[in-house]
């Protein structure tokens, strides 16, 4: 699978400047009702986003000739699944769980059981570079649920998740 993103907007979304090759930058979601929101911010104009932001990470523009390409590190994707893993809502435990079958794809989880509790089932799932367990509870998606928030997550970190929905349509 591609981990690495695709093109996206390749100035500061808040002065509008184009990025340099090989420019440090910042990268923030945002989370709003309606679903996460991201942006990419030069250097200069980080501050305010800091406070404000769900989940962070420092990123790099790629060199030229190819179009600057943004990249999202193992630990950015870890560090976003450990923040929807203790989230209560149900919207974010759907994402929590999408997340979860990337990672396991990716091997950055391994998972050491389930169990049930009430009517769902948990993967209990661990993670070595953060040796830490969470407990996930299976959302049972259907096929349309599971494209409309693979769509939420592909478009915010900018993944391309082909055939990540195999494992989740049952
Ligand atoms: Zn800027």
């Amino acid at each position: 699978m591609e981990w690495e993103l695709q093109s996206w907007q390749s100035s500061c979304a808040e002065c509008g400047r184009e990025f340099a090759d090989r420019e440090e930058y910042y990268s923030a979601l945002y989370s709003h009702d309606e679903g996460f929101e991201r942006k990419d911010c030069c250097i200069s104009c980080w501050g305010q986003g800091q406070r404000d932001a769900f989940s962070f990470w420092r990123a790099r523009t790629k060199k030229a000739p190819e179009p600057p390409r943004r990249f999202v590190n193992d630990d950015v994707l870890i560090e976003f699944f450990d923040r929807l893993a203790g989230a209560t809502d149900a919207r974010r435990q759907r994402l929590a769980f999408i997340m979860a079958v990337l990672l396991l794809r990716k091997r950055l989880l391994r998972e050491t059981g389930r169990r049930r509790n009430d009517n769902k089932v948990l993967w209990i799932l661990h993670c070595r570079s953060l040796d830490k367990e969470y407990e996930i509870a299976d959302q049972g998606l259907a096929a349309g649920e599971t494209a409309e928030l693979m769509q939420e997550i592909g478009q915010v970190l900018n993944l391309s998740l082909d055939g990540v929905g195999d494992r989740l349509c049952r």
